[in-house]
């Protein structure tokens, strides 16, 4: 097998572990409970998880729950099993607000310092007094506030005496700095919001850029891993956890997901559950989690694509074809065959015994070592094959059915088109063909030669199902850099209903998250709303890509 070269991560990480500085490594997977995780957060689970299992290090799922006001219990526990289900095991499951007195007793001892004080101004005069990247900011009255009078005014804020916005705790480090994010930043704000673990117990939360640093910091992280936006967050990262002179862990950044035809950010995710515009979070259209398990997705499959992504440096635009071409990998090797007519007409097979039910054997999978064992497909007088399976006049080159011509049944017998039927409207209700007896499948002594394979059900022992087939969700590549709302850019036809479809009998005993390949049509999954009484399918992918020139 091809060795792959390291990423600059892994890099890093061996050098880091050469040279003596760390033992071993401890990374965290960091969601923020306000949304479904997406395939995005799986490139960021798979770097976190992979770099740990890789080197022998451990990763803590940590959730970065500071801001109360959308965040909730509901998102935690989705998380947590879909981090799961893509493969990984965390060390320790852990809560950014269960740091919440160490948080404060951090931002006390800066006070304590000289490093932080409480300013009365509003949002806006913050913003003004910041400057300009080309400007340098200018100094307040309260900057210069006595260490006391700070640490009582803190204390107050604590204690819920001022209303929200009345005053912010900041940390004084350098108005003129060429980063912006160094210009005496944010580090609490009082909101008197209920939490979703901690209640009513906090009106004062701390900002990401107070949390994050400090609670990589408790938990030892060794290689925080995040996207290149925080870049510039990096030095102030950095400035805290000196100041603090607390367990030195340190940020690296690669370049985030973006796929073609569909969204990424929660925020517009969420619009996309609020206005119904799809059937919740795990709609098998939505590109979280949730969703492509629901869609028929497995887990090899996402850790495969983010294997082949990589990690990078720079934005990028991943197609989302190169998704599909590994979910088509892995279920071609696991996927059962199975036989389901999507579009159906009436086959007549007017040479067979009325009333016969025959009990033909079908592999459950030639890709499997042992074929994946058996299953029996009954086969009668009255068959449905595809619509399109048949034409009246077809060109040269149709290897199916038309007047004259011949076709395999699958597993089943060589039949030859005799004639058809068609109503008063000019459709095709009936196509009428004879078998031939010595050329069923394994047993073949007829001789003759047929260059088409065509799958069926037999009427009489058929079940019913609906099937759902998915198209992207966006009618263009990049909907968020389009011009008006990305709402706009909706593909109206990315949902098509099947109310009912033919399929064979074995699949009354499918169930959710078992992938089947319907033979000619795609990969298939139970729909988890799927029931005895209505059997519900969604078409994971289709056999080819069809987007492929
Ligand atoms: P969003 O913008 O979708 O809300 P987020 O970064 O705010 O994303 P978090 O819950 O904070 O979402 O993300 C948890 C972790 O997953 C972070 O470390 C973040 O960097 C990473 N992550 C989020 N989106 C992506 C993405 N598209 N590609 C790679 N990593 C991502
Ligand atoms: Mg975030
Ligand atoms: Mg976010």
């Amino acid at each position: 097998t091809e060795e792959k070269s390291l990423n600059f991560l892994e890099e890093i990480v061996e050098e880091d572990l050469a040279s003596g500085k760390y033992k071993s490594i401890v990374t965290r997977f960091p969601p923020e409970p306000n949304g479904y995780l997406h395939i995005g957060h799986a490139k960021s689970i798979c770097l976190n998880f992979g770099l740990a299992l890789k080197y022998g290090g451990k990763t803590n799922l940590r959730f970065d729950d500071t801001n109360p006001v959308k965040e909730d219990v509901e998102y935690v526990d989705s998380i947590k099993e879909d981090v799961k289900w893509l493969g990984f095991e965390w060390s320790q499951e852990l809560y950014a607000s269960d740091y919440f007195d160490q948080l404060y007793a951090f931002a006390v001892d800066l006070i304590k310092k000289g490093l932080a004080y409480v300013d009365d101004s509003t949002p806006e005069e913050i913003a003004a007094q910041k400057g300009t990247p080309t400007e340098p900011g200018k100094g307040n009255e309260f900057r210069n506030r006595s260490i006391e009078e700070n640490l009582d005014l803190f204390a107050k804020m604590k204690a819920g005496e001022f209303p929200d916005g009345a005053k912010v705790l900041r940390a004084k480090i350098d108005l003129a700095s060429p980063n912006m994010h160094m210009r005496d930043p944010l580090m609490y704000r009082i909101k008197h919001a209920h939490h979703h673990r901690t209640g009513d117990a906090w009106c004062i939360y701390p900002m990401y850029d107070f949390a994050h640093g400090q609670s990589d910091s408790i938990e030892h992280v060794t290689h925080s891993i995040c996207t290149l936006e925080f870049i510039p967050h990096r030095e102030l990262y950095d400035w805290f956890i000196d100041k603090l002179e607390i367990f030195p862990s340190h940020q690296y950044e690669f370049s985030r997901l973006n796929m073609t035809y569909t969204v990424m950010s929660k925020r517009k995710l969420l619009q996309l559950v609020e206005e119904k515009m799809v059937d919740g979070w795990n709609d098998p259209r939505m590109p979280t989690i949730a969703g492509f398990r629901r869609r028929g997705y497995t887990p090899e499959s996402i850790r495969l694509f983010c294997d082949k992504i990589g990690v990078q440096k720079r934005e990028n635009l991943i197609d989302l074809s190169l998704l599909e071409f590994c979910v088509r990998e892995d279920l071609n090797r696991n996927a059962v065959r199975r036989m389901a007519v999507l579009d159906p007409v009436k086959l007549v097979i007017t040479n067979y015994p009325e009333g016969q039910v025959e009990e033909l054997i079908g592999e459950n999978n030639p890709e499997a070592e042992d074929g994946g064992g058996t299953r029996s497909i009954p086969f009668s007088k009255e068959l449905w094959i595809e619509r399109e399976d048949f034409m009246e006049e077809p060109p040269k080159k149709f290897f199916r059915l038309g007047v004259g011509l011949t076709v395999r049944l699958k597993y089943a017998y060589i039949v030859k088109c005799t004639g058809f039927k068609k109503d008063d409207a000019g459709d095709v209700t009936e196509v009428y063909a004879e078998y031939i007896p010595e050329s069923r499948s394994g047993h073949d002594t007829s001789g003759i030669n047929v260059k088409g394979t065509i799958h069926w059900v037999s009427v009489q022992n058929a079940l019913t199902a609906e099937v759902r087939l998915y198209d992207r969700l966006f009618k263009v590549e990049n909907p968020s850099n389009e011009e008006g709302d990305f709402k706009e850019y909706i593909n109206p036809d990315s949902l098509q209903v099947l109310p009912i479809v033919f399929i064979e009998p074995a699949l009354a005993e499918a169930v959710p998250g078992a992938p089947y390949q319907f033979l000619r049509k795609g990969y298939f999954c139970l729909d988890e709303n799927s029931s005895s009484d209505k059997l519900i399918f969604n078409r994971t992918v289709g056999l080819k890509d069809t987007w492929a020139k």
